[in-house]
């Protein structure tokens, strides 16, 4: 296997050119190549001598992922993309546009390990971890096709925080201010609530905002549907919350699935009120999105609605998420890895 290099940061870069004798500024010169022009094949890289760009075509890579196929949403501007990586594995990856704003929704993982009920993500478990290299192609690939982007969801298939080092490495490279300079802020994790893994990234000083998918405030509830919720419970999930808020300055955002007549119930709205009241916390309620392997409907918007206003009269910051691509298979939950070809 050859060693990538689009996630390598500009010191790694130039320790390797000096290492293998090129020519040490060459190095920020390739660095700018692959995070601002997003050029992924090094002998397009037109500001290098020709025997360089054969040096490092010979030698090194960039773990490819490209577009197979877009499905364009005919109720939004949301398109959904499988994209194939190099081992022929597929992940989804969800583009949206709101108003001039443009957000992508990315995978980490080639499938997930987490088995939460309601998610189709995790349905054929874990194929394997993306790449660092792969997470930052995954990025600049639907740059091309789209433009550049302001926002990144890490929400897509896979648990994040299970993939904690590539992921940490990805958004070490992809906010560097010499490359492709995305502010901490304009990102989104969102993880089913790796306890150990929200305090390491609180101390990694990445900064982004955290979402967590509570979607339980009963434990025996939550355990039923989300089986990490029997490693960590939810006081002890929400204490490493705590705990992030606190290091990083970031407001959690909690994530909470209207399953009617599962998690809406008054015992429900009462623990929930509980867990939250007087925290600096934010829930973004999401209606269902129906999958097959779970007999549950789409929550209807009365219903959502109605546990919203229940909870802001409690004094409970929540505000409703909907659903965009819900045409193309492109929402919260919908995304599976398993497409035959
Ligand atoms: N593993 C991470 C990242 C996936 S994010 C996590 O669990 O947070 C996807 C979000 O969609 C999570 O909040 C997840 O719980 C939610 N989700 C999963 N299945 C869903 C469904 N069928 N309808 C609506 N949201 C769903």
């Amino acid at each position: 296997m050859k060693e990538t290099l689009n996630d390598k940061k500009i010191e790694e870069l130039e320790q390797i050119f000096v290492e293998n004798g090129y020519p040490k500024f060459r190095a920020k010169q390739v660095f700018r190549q692959i995070h601002v022009n997003k050029v992924n094949d090094f002998n397009l890289m037109t500001d290098l001598p020709n025997d360089l760009r054969n040096k490092l075509s010979e030698n090194y890579s960039i773990d490819r992922v490209r577009k197979l196929e877009v499905f364009e949403s005919k109720i939004d501007q949301t398109k959904k993309y499988l994209l194939e990586l190099d081992d022929k594995n597929i992940i989804e990856a969800v583009f949206m546009q709101y108003n001039d704003r443009k957000t992508i929704c990315i995978s980490s993982q080639v499938g997930c390990r987490m088995a939460c009920k309601f998610c189709a993500s995790t349905k054929n478990g874990l194929q394997r971890n993306m790449t660092a290299s792969e997470l930052i192609e995954e990025v600049y690939e639907l740059e091309r096709l789209n433009g550049n982007i302001n926002n990144i969801v890490i929400m897509g298939i896979g648990e994040p925080l299970d993939n904690f080092s590539n992921i940490k490495r990805f958004l070490e490279i992809i906010t560097d201010e010499k490359g492709r300079n995305l502010s901490h802020r304009s990102i989104t994790l969102s993880t089913s609530g790796l306890c150990d893994k929200i305090y390491e990234l609180a101390n990694s000083n990445l900064d982004v905002n955290l979402a967590v998918s509570l979607h339980y405030a009963i434990d025996s509830k939550r355990q039923k549907f989300m089986p990490i919720a029997k490693k960590y419970s939810i006081k002890e999930l929400i204490k490493a919350c705590d705990y992030y808020l606190d290091k990083t300055k970031r407001r959690v955002s909690y994530e909470y699935v209207v399953i009617d007549g599962v998690n809406n119930t008054d015992e429900d709205l009462d623990s929930l009120t509980k867990l939250l009241k007087g925290k600096n916390a934010h829930i973004n309620l999401i209606p269902l999105n129906p999958i097959k392997e779970f007999d549950h409907g789409k929550t209807k918007k009365k219903i959502i609605n109605e546990f919203r206003d229940k909870l802001t009269k409690n004094g409970i910051n929540a505000t409703i998420r909907y659903s965009m691509g819900e045409d193309i298979n492109a929402s919260c939950g919908q995304l599976r890895n398993n497409y035959a070809r």
